[in-house]
């Protein structure tokens, strides 16, 4: 049986997202940026929460943990191996190749350094889901803020081997202010254009932008786009390093 997911806001512009095993009963928050939302989708749906996949410490992804164990005490919080000590109340640590489950579901962990030194992704790998919290966003990823440029790189890389029809649901919708931004690394990219068009439909009208697809992602990201000649060219670095080159589009985001 194939996993139900849903997700809803949280706080201004996070995500919460719920992960349901229709097979066996059991459910999974990824993340909790705030407990009542989180609460209100489990009642809404019927579903008894029986697990928490923590993708980073960061306060909008960890602090709804306490209340929302306090209503289901048997909850398990798997949490990053590399930064457990500063997630509240974790039940058991993963690491990069561990299978995180979610009743008869089974989420692989992926480590993503970047955003933060111990950031892991999780990737349900029958459903073709990845839950990617801040490493990456529709048309952007997470700052870079515990690693080196080449280190976030490499996770990113990690993400873009996995199928191209996998559905990415992230940590923020950010998707508006990252297509601006897109755009003046890739002005000509028809399919960023036509999706930028899109997103503003989306949002003018309240609704998500997310999940999104990698292989959408693969064609307009252009922080998966750092090895195409045609990303180099616009930015005058034709041949170098794809780890310098998107170094180069994170600062410039950084700026923008
Ligand atoms: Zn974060
Ligand atoms: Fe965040």
């Amino acid at each position: 049986m194939t996993a139900e997911v849903y997700q809803f806001p949280c706080l201004t512009d996070n995500f919460g997202v719920l992960v349901h095993d229709p097979a066996t009963g059991a459910t999974a928050a990824i993340d909790v940026p705030e407990a009542a939302p989180v609460l209100k989708a489990l009642e809404e749906r019927g579903w008894t929460l029986t697990d928490i996949l923590v993708t980073h410490r960061h306060g909008d992804h960890v602090q709804g943990i306490p209340e929302v164990k306090q209503r289901f005490p048997k909850a398990r919080v798997i949490a990053p191996a590399g930064e457990a000590d500063r997630v509240p109340l974790v039940d058991a640590t993963v690491k990069e190749g561990d299978i995180a489950r979610v009743g008869s579901l089974q989420a692989r962990v992926i480590e993503t350094p970047g955003h933060t030194i111990g950031h892991i992704v999780y990737f349900f790998e029958a459903d073709k889901l990845l839950f990617a919290g801040d490493t990456l966003f529709s048309i952007g990823c997470g700052r870079v803020n515990e690693a080196p440029m080449a280190v976030m790189w490499d996770s990113l890389l990690k993400i873009a081997a996995l199928p191209e029809d996998t559905a990415v649901y992230c940590g923020h919708e950010y998707t508006l202010a990252n297509a601006k931004f897109a755009l003046t690394i890739e002005p000509g990219n028809a399919r960023l254009i036509a999706h930028a068009k899109q997103v503003e439909d989306l949002r003018a009208n309240g609704a998500a932008s997310l999940p999104t697809t990698l292989g959408l992602e693969l064609a307009i990201n252009p922080f998966l786009r750092a090895e195409r000649p045609e990303v180099q060219a616009q930015l005058g670095m034709i041949g170098a390093n794809p780890a310098d080159v998107f170094a180069e589009i994170r600062e410039r985001k950084n700026r923008f």
